[in-house]
């Protein structure tokens, strides 16, 4: 190796990909990749843009599927809508989506960036290939770049800015409707644009932060900005599933031609894994923060392999240990314990989710009051009721005692007591019990919340007081 090269082959050590030896920025001309899991990344991509943008148009009871409606303070999941009251929810959320994260990432490595990061997904699967299709191949980018300002240039610059612009566009619109809800942004559509001149910056703002992010920040969010691309390192161990080059078998590299005489290893230098790399990397240098895990490199070597006859897998998913040890690596107990914890921390975070109700109930004694006793010897408690309905429909209901003997007198409500849709209802009422019914100073009950049919929603159990006996 010369002095040059040998330069280039460390300078992985001193400087991230995308950092030029003078400092400068270096842009990263990627080859298309091509392969069995480049193919399953495909058809998943594709999934994951519908669901993307189809996801917004989906309700359930009138409420959109999933929405974060951050200026109102309302989030709906799996279409049941969630307050700032909930906060207990968001903040199990939050614990277990770290747990998750780092679990994950201990025994998976950066899977969920290779296939599923909505950035990979959108710049590999969206931008990429638009650039490919209007530009072409890394060299005929190049190219370009390097070409003077003539017709040809123009023209494909400004269709490919402008399909650039059109898709963060696009990719805009979505991300309004799972803010503000797509039935809003529809109407919004509809409606004269002067009228909405504020949510048309907000748009046009997110529009060019996507623009910019995909046109010119691109790999620098994977491997500068993104935190959990920044902590993998510290989360990573020996057994850490990644995409490594397996060194044992590789090295030492070596064109092909010089394989036998020189006794080289499987690696014959071809550099096909590098130029397909979106981050701009060498994988054989080791895990490196920039690898994002996309498989590129995989498919690139597999094939190279299969045109030289050596079996596949130079570099493959596997951890140090499993390269080192030259074993395939078995499912260690750390792996399956880890794998249950994570399935256990989702099924409690969907748990959790699905049985949450729709009302926040509390009832208490009004303040200052305690019990009065009427002439028949009947005792009365004068009872609040705070009642927040979080579904997006009113509920006409019924309060009733569950297994004691009295009644309930409710100060108002004369046309019955409805629960007004995404509100706090207050409902004041009086309980009325026969005094040889009560078992001291403090009885314990239930009061029962129906829904018209008769369904319990909500049971709440009250302390009713009474005279010492
Ligand atoms: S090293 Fe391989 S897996 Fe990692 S980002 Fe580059 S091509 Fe993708
Ligand atoms: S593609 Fe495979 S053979 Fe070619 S340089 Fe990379 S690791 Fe070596």
């Amino acid at each position: 190796m010369n002095i040059r090269s040998q330069k280039d082959a460390e300078s992985f050590r001193s400087r991230v990909s995308s950092v030029d030896e003078d400092g400068s920025r270096r842009w990263v001309y990627a080859t298309q990749p091509s392969g069995r899991f480049y193919k399953v990344r495909n058809y998943l991509a594709y999934f994951y843009l519908a669901i993307f943008f189809i996801m917004p148009l989906i309700h359930i009871n009138g409420n959109q599927f999933l929405q974060f409606n951050l200026l109102e303070g309302r989030f709906t999941i799996f279409g049941k809508i969630f307050w700032p009251n909930d906060f207990f929810i968001f903040a199990v959320a939050f614990i277990t989506g770290i747990i998750l994260v780092v679990l994950f990432t201990v025994v998976y490595g950066r899977l969920f960036c290779g296939w599923a990061c909505p950035q990979t997904i959108f710049m590999e699967f969206v931008f990429r290939k638009i650039e490919w299709w209007i530009e072409g191949t890394p060299a005929q980018q190049r190219k370009l770049n390097n070409a003077p300002w003539n017709k040809e240039k123009i023209i494909k610059k400004s269709v490919k800015q402008i399909l650039f612009f059109a898709v963060s566009f696009l990719i805009a619109n979505a991300f309004l409707s799972y803010i503000i809800g797509s039935y809003e942004l529809m109407k919004i559509i509809r409606e004269p644009v002067f009228d909405h001149i504020g949510l048309l910056l907000g748009l046009l703002v997110f529009t060019t932060m996507f623009y910019i992010v995909f046109a010119y920040v691109r790999d620098i969010v994977c491997t500068t900005i993104c935190p959990y691309g920044r902590l993998q390192g510290v989360m990573y161990d020996k057994d850490t599933m990644q995409i490594s080059y397996d060194y044992v078998r590789g090295e030492p590299r070596g064109k092909l031609k010089n394989k036998e005489a020189d006794n080289l290893g499987d690696c014959i230098d071809c550099r096909k894994c590098v130029v397909v790399c979106p981050t701009g990397i060498d994988i054989r240098n080791g895990v490196q923060m920039e690898c994002v895990g996309c498989t590129a490199c995989i498919d690139a070597c597999d094939d190279v392999m299969d045109q030289i006859d050596l079996p596949r897998g130079l570099i493959r998913y596997a951890s140090e240990n499993e390269i080192q040890s030259g074993q395939k690596s078995k499912v260690t107990t750390k792996v399956k314990a880890y794998s249950i914890l994570l399935s256990l921390l989702v099924i409690f975070f969907v748990v959790l989710i699905a049985t949450r109700s729709n009302y926040d109930t509390y009832i208490g004694r009004v303040k200052g009051q305690t019990f009065q006793v009427a002439e028949d010897g009947t005792v009365s408690n004068l009872f609040d009721a705070k009642i927040i309905n979080k579904s997006n429909q009113d509920v006409p209901v019924d309060f009733k005692l569950i297994d004691v003997e009295g009644n309930i007198r409710i100060i108002g409500h004369a046309e019955g007591i409805v629960l007004k849709k995404e509100q706090m209802n207050k409902i004041t009422f009086f309980i009325d019990r026969p005094a040889n019914t009560l078992k001291g100073r403090n009885s314990k009950m239930k009061i029962g919340i129906y829904d018209k049919e008769g369904e319990l929603i909500k049971s709440v159990k009250i302390n009713f007081l009474g005279p010492f006996k």
